[in-house]
């Protein structure tokens, strides 16, 4: 057991249940107007100030969605928050609170919950957005995290994975397949220490794609720029599951069909790097990767000139009837090519 190994780590049983909330908790405080009330009571109070209340959830589990052998605990706490942060930006809303709820093992100190909740409260401080509760239970086997976000937004500007119309452009914010890549550098390393412990991992030049995969970031700020230019996305989702999915879920909620062009997906050049020296297609990463919590939406076609040459988006492709289906027109051809949730099918043939 860690904690027999150092002594100066505290188990879990130190402080008993409600001590341990206290403690995790202690250093957050409420900055939001819409939260009335936060930790300690039965329930939070929140005040929906005459909008739209937002909520969302989701978990992670350790041996599934992370791996502590090389995912530090604070960047998962970190990442715990963001990516429910990005399923409210993802509806066009703005977070406003947090609950969190962790299942933990007694293998884990006290000092391992710190960390988790060091980088809980960077999130929160960085979103602005306010803990207001959670539940603590302990588990048999390893970490569980479940995190849930709440938002708010004017009924008028909730933009949701319906809306799309045949005709609209479909628009990608940042760049992708860089989480994917940052992984396949993790495990790389990874497996090299395990083999020999004495090696060092050889990490140098990977800091853009690390940094997606351990510290991803949501993209609340697109709500605001979206406003300026004065766009309201016809449908819009956050890339958790990678480009294709994320098209796939757009299309057949919307009853339409996508064509998306292959040479316009936005890669940082490090991607592209990268993705050469695993032999990989950059395409396929953005495609299958996922994690990339950039958002993909669609806007009318009236709103082209407004985004063309704004630096933060890319238009990818563009909205077609049902019946045409979801295709990948590839690069520098104009064949096509079936997307599926795994990515994309062999060449089809070509389109007019
Ligand atoms: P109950 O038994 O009524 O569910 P709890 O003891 O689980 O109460 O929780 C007491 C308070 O602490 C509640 O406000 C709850 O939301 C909060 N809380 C419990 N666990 C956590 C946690 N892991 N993180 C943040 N808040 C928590
Ligand atoms: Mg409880």
């Amino acid at each position: 057991m860690l904690e027999e190994k150092n002594p100066q780590l505290t188990p879990i049983s130190a402080l008993g249940e409600f001590g341990m909330i206290k403690h995790l908790t202690e250093k957050f405080s409420l900055t939001n107007e819409s939260s009335l009330l936060g930790v300690g009571d039965d329930a939070a109070i929140i005040d929906p100030l005459d909008q739209k209340v937002l909520v969302s959830t989701d978990t992670l589990i350790e041996g599934v969605h992370f791996n502590l052998g090389y995912v530090p605990l604070k960047h998962l706490g970190y990442k715990a928050v963001v990516v429910n942060l990005s399923d409210i930006a993802a509806m066009n809303g703005t977070p406003t609170q947090i609950l969190v709820s962790i299942a933990v093992s007694n293998r884990f100190p006290i000092e391992a919950l710190d960390e988790i909740y060091a980088g809980i409260k960077l999130a929160c401080d960085r979103y602005k957005v306010d803990l207001v509760g959670g539940d603590t239970t302990s588990s048999t086997s390893g970490l569980v995290l479940t995190l849930t976000a709440i938002g708010l937004c004017p009924q008028d500007q909730i933009v949701r994975r319906d809306g799309a119309k045949q005709g609209d452009l479909l628009v990608v914010s940042g760049d992708l397949g860089g989480a994917y890549l940052g992984l396949q550098i993790l495990e790389r390393e990874h497996s090299v220490f395990l083999a020999n412990p004495n090696m060092q991992p050889e990490m140098q030049g990977f800091d853009y794609i690390l940094e997606r995969q351990l510290k991803p970031e949501a993209r609340t700020d697109v709500k605001a720029i979206l406003k300026t230019l004065e766009i309201l996305p016809t449908s819009m989702i956050d890339v958790s599951d990678g480009l294709a999915s994320e098209i796939l879920h757009l299309s057949a909620q919307s009853k339409v069909g996508i064509r998306l062009y292959e040479e316009k997906i936005p890669f940082d050049t490090m991607t592209i790097t990268t993705a050469d020296e695993f032999n990989l297609n950059p395409a396929m990463c953005a495609l299958n990767g996922g994690e990339d919590y950039e958002l993909l939406f669609t806007i009318a076609a009236a709103d082209f000139d407004k985004i063309k040459n704004h630096p933060d988006f890319s238009i990818i492709g563009h909205v077609v009837e049902q019946a045409q289906g979801n295709k990948m027109v590839l690069r520098g051809s104009n064949e096509l090519a079936d997307l599926t949730a795994q990515g994309w099918d062999a060449i089809l043939g070509s389109e007019d």
